[in-house]
């Protein structure tokens, strides 16, 4: 049988029995019966029991398990079953945690999952890439991922990166034509495979292969092995981690020594070191930042900001420059046009009509030269179709006559349709033209008929501008004429310039000169000082093109100039604001004119006088020193190719700075992996930039980064929290142990008590302090240094001090115990105590300043929660006899206990002093 690649792409059309309308979403729904899904097939994720076993792997757990069996071959049968009921539940509550996190990091994948535009039904629609099936017609433009492998029916200038899959980094140039002999994978230039991306160009492709079966499905194994990666502050807390399980391992060894030199039995005192290493080591540190983060990350998602590495959620903490797209993101990318600049005149859009000559010509221009749709555009013109072809016989041999005239008949016969039209699908600029000529009842698809595009060379940023190339007559009406071809090209002012020799004038076309090139570069300044973006548009006459290539976008005719409006977004100056107090660099970054960029960005406040614009050109004679040298004075940086993109990441890099940058197209992907955060637009951005970014932006506004950056300094804060939760509350317990037993007093805890408070009611809290809710205060600091440990000398002084005072108040419960009755009341209360401070601890640990007579206090519901559960778990220990007897507890007194919960809250207030204190020393 004849591989896909050797049939016409009608014979794999009628293979799959799929039609130019797609299939139907029945049709789709039967397929997928039989096909699956289209996804590649990952591993599987571990099923519950296995989570659950899992726990046990972990050093100190088997440490405790061997503990559980020594107390058992003890006779101790109580405080091994109740070691092994608190492995279990802490087992449980390992396994809750890790399928949670597991949840939520999996729902933030779907929601960046890759989209394909799809035929169904006759009509495209955007659907998530899983869910093709073979038969499937799905479009391709630059900077789509080929969502499937597929068979070219269409395509345009069609270039697709294969590397991924073939090796060969040039782009594979695509056709539609069968090729009949033998091809290998990269030879196969009528195919298009899953995982490769569109560099440029625009096709249309018949599924053929979906998920395992594609050619990237059948190495898919390869792909499955890549794990995810720990992130800064994970891997920073790993190896912190491991060196303070060394040391406390160290320790232990030796109180054990010291206990069995004092006469303790061998088994009691492996016992009592084993518990002081689990009370100590912070085992959960890790899994604690995980849970945190993912569901910091959830929170962020539900914000417009969706995560793609965890990794990320830190880096923002840190951002201290933002680079950032002007259109679309700090503007609204809701143009209109204002002006229109023909033969020498400006003139208010509002007051353009379509009587003149030379404004059909552009309108004309505008509407053949454009990729947009939009609503209601298919009017009914039939009285213009007849004088269009009338004009066509009588004026086909002056072309330019033929198109001026036409035009004038179909806008004059269309002025009393009514037609309005607002939405539109495809780039905002085309949109804009394509409804301002709707508004002037300008018939934009039988213009578009009549004049059918031949090939194109599609926008892109690089040379920003783009060039369609059309037959001038319909073949119908050449019978007695040639077919004539005409290319309209449509750009940035600057660039089409200079390569247009001549200008359409009243009375035809003139040579262009120095005084009218003059004359219109200073009315694209004036435009442009207005913040208004500007398009130029010119033609060329052309015959016997089959293919465009850019040579051909030279000796052109200037028509005119269209100057639009697209108004910052509102929330852009506030961002910017709060950006600067936050000691953030906002910088834009763009590919528009340098006087549009600066107008708008003075606006919206990031170009200062103290700060200048910058064009691209002038990058080119930078070296990189040079131009790290100036970056902190430019704010504005226009007319810029995604390469300038990395150089001004780079130079603000090897300032120390840490730089978030924005970007959409494919050709930004190199700079968004150069950046410490790239970030894509979800709306506008292409799938490639998309993959490349480690967030993405589902409503592409500046201000969701800013907020994204207020959302990760919050959670890093409070992860910090947690940590000092974690850590000042084991030291606690550790001073606690070493004071009795440097000042010979009795042992005060039972192993049972420090597991019950390290594995029961400890991790609690700390989740709670991760979830606290944030605050617009971090926002008024600066950034944290990203090299900075967050182990710092000052965080480790303070998690010590409230240590001590926690390990304070349990001596004194501890001796108030040993005064009013023996070892096991004494043991009994610094039990109680502990626990009961290192909850309390929690709202200490809420904030840096004082929170104690604010309403900050109770805010967070998670750790009132925590809180709450914890203290009856401790009561109920401490006042139940059957639970009693299990954690070798002695009834307490009313009295006794009041005194337990006194001891442990009296912490609060000493801490919160203490806090108090230190703020008023910063002040
Ligand atoms: P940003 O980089 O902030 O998104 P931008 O959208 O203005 O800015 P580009 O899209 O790279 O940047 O556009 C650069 C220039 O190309 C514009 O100033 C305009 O003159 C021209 N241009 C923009 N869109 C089109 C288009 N669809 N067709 C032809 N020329 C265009």
């Amino acid at each position: 049988m004849k591989e896909m690649y050797q049939l016409t792409a009608t014979e794999v059309m009628n293979h799959f029995d799929s039609s130019a309308q797609g299939l139907t979403s029945t049709q789709a729904e039967e397929r997928r019966h039989t096909s699956g899904w289209n996804e590649l097939t990952s591993a599987k994720s571990k099923p519950l029991w296995k989570l659950f076993l899992e726990q046990f792997q972990d050093f100190l757990v088997i440490i405790l398990m061997i503990a559980a069996v020594i107390s058992g071959l003890l006779g101790d049968t109580e405080s091994a079953a109740v070691i092994l009921i608190v492995i279990t539940l802490n087992a449980i509550l390992g396994t809750i945690q890790t399928r949670q996190a597991e949840r939520s990091l999996n729902s933030l994948k779907n929601l960046s999952a890759p989209k394909a535009s799809v035929l169904r039904n006759g009509t495209v629609v955007q659907l998530p890439a899983r869910e093709l099936v073979p038969g499937d017609i799905v479009l391709l433009e630059a900077g789509d991922v080929v969502p499937a492998d597929g068979r070219i029916i269409e395509c345009a200038g069609l270039k697709i990166d294969e590397s991924t899959l073939t090796g060969e980094s040039l782009s594979s140039d695509k056709i539609i034509d069968a090729i009949s002999e033998q091809a290998a994978l990269g030879d196969r230039r009528n195919m298009v495979f899953s995982g490769s991306f569109i560099t440029s160009g625009r096709g249309e492709i018949v599924i053929t292969d979906i998920g395992m079966h594609t050619e990237v499905g059948k190495i898919a194994n390869l792909l499955h092995n890549t794990s995810a990666k720990r992130t800064p502050l994970q891997t920073s807390l790993d190896s912190f981690g491991k060196k303070l399980s060394i040391a406390i391992l160290i320790f232990c060894g030796i109180l054990f020594g010291i206990s069995v030199l004092r006469g303790e039995s061998v088994g009691n005192a492996f016992l009592f070191a084993v518990a002081l290493a689990v009370a100590a080591i912070p085992e959960a540190l890790s899994s604690i930042v995980t849970i945190v983060l993912s569901f910091g990350t959830q929170k962020m998602a539900k914000e417009h900001a969706i995560i793609r590495k965890l990794q990320a959620v830190e880096g923002l903490g840190s951002i201290s420059v933002i680079c950032s797209d002007k259109t679309g993101t700090l503007t609204l990318n809701k143009m209109t046009v204002e002006h229109y600049y023909v033969n020498g005149e400006t003139s208010p859009a509002k007051d353009v009509t379509s009587s003149n000559l030379a404004n059909k010509l552009l309108y004309f221009a505008s509407v053949l030269c454009n990729d947009a749709k939009i609503e209601n555009q298919s009017t009914n013109f039939t009285t213009p179709e007849k004088q269009w072809d009338s004009n066509n016989k009588d004026n086909k041999n002056n072309s330019k006559q033929i198109t001026s005239t036409d035009l004038g008949n179909f806008a004059t016969s269309a002025g009393n349709n009514k037609n309005t039209s607002s939405a539109g699908i495809g780039d905002p600029t085309e949109i804009a033209l394509l409804q301002m000529e709707h508004q002037m009842h300008i018939p934009i698809s039988e213009i578009q008929v009549k004049y059918p595009r031949i090939d194109e060379l599609p926008f892109d940023s690089e040379r920003k501008m783009m060039s369609t190339l059309h037959t001038f007559f319909q073949t119908e009406h050449t019978s007695d004429s040639k077919e004539k071809q005409l290319l309209i090209v449509k750009g940035a002012v600057d660039v089409l310039l200079q390569r247009t020799d001549a200008v359409w004038a009243e009375n035809g076309v003139v040579p262009l000169n120095m005084e009218e090139q003059n004359r219109i570069q200073l009315q694209n300044q004036k435009y442009s000082e207005q913040g208004l973006r500007v398009l130029a548009f010119a033609y060329r006459e052309v015959s016997d093109i089959t293919e465009l290539t850019f040579d051909h976008e030279y000796h052109l005719t200037f028509l005119g100039l269209i100057a639009m409006m697209d108004p910052p977004r509102p929330e852009s100056k506030e961002a910017v604001t709060t950006c600067i107090k936050a000691g953030i660099r906002p910088v834009m970054i763009t590919g528009d004119h340098i006087l549009t960029a600066s107008a708008i960005a003075k606006r919206i406040g990031i170009l200062t006088p103290d700060t200048k614009a910058c064009e691209g050109a002038a990058l080119d004679t930078m070296s990189d020193k040079e131009l790290q040298e100036l970056v902190p004075e430019i704010s504005v940086y226009a007319r810029v190719s995604p390469e300038h993109k990395i150089r001004i990441v780079r130079a603000w890099q090897t300032r120390g700075h840490i730089v978030a940058m924005t970007g959409d197209g494919v050709n930004d992907a190199p700079a968004l992996k150069q950046a410490d955060i790239g970030v894509a637009m979800g709306g506008t951005g292409t799938e490639v930039a998309k993959d490349a970014a480690d967030m993405v932006l589902t409503n592409d506004n500046f201000s969701t980064i800013v907020s994204a950056v207020k959302n990760g300094r919050n959670l890093y804060q409070n992860i910090l929290h947690a940590i000092e939760f974690l850590l000042s509350g084991n030291m606690g317990a550790i001073l606690t142990v070493l004071t009795a037993s440097i000042t010979g007093l009795p042992v005060p805890f039972a192993p049972v008590h420090l597991l019950f408070i390290n594995l029961l009611t400890d991790s609690l809290p700390a989740i709670a302090l991760g979830l606290e809710p944030h605050t617009d205060d971090v926002m008024k600091e600066h950034p944290r240094t990203a090299t900075s440990s967050i182990l710092t000398r000052s965080f480790l002084k303070k998690t010590g001090l409230e240590g001590l005072v926690i390990g304070i108040v349990t001596i004194c419960s501890f001796l108030t115990g040993l005064q009013q009755g023996n070892a096991v009341l004494a043991s009994t209360c610094a039990f109680g105590t502990l626990c009961l401070a290192r909850l309390f601890h929690g709202f200490n640990c809420k904030s840096e300043k004082p929170v104690l007579f604010t309403e900050k206090m109770f805010h967070n519901k998670w750790l009132l929660a925590a809180f709450g559960l914890g203290a009856a778990l401790i009561t109920s220990v401490l006042m139940f006899p059957g639970l009693q007897a299990l954690f070798k507890v002695q009834a307490l007194t009313m009295p006794q206990l009041g005194m337990v919960y006194l001891y442990a809250f009296l912490s609060l207030p000493i801490i919160q002093f203490c806090k108090w204190i230190k703020s008023r020393g910063e002040e």
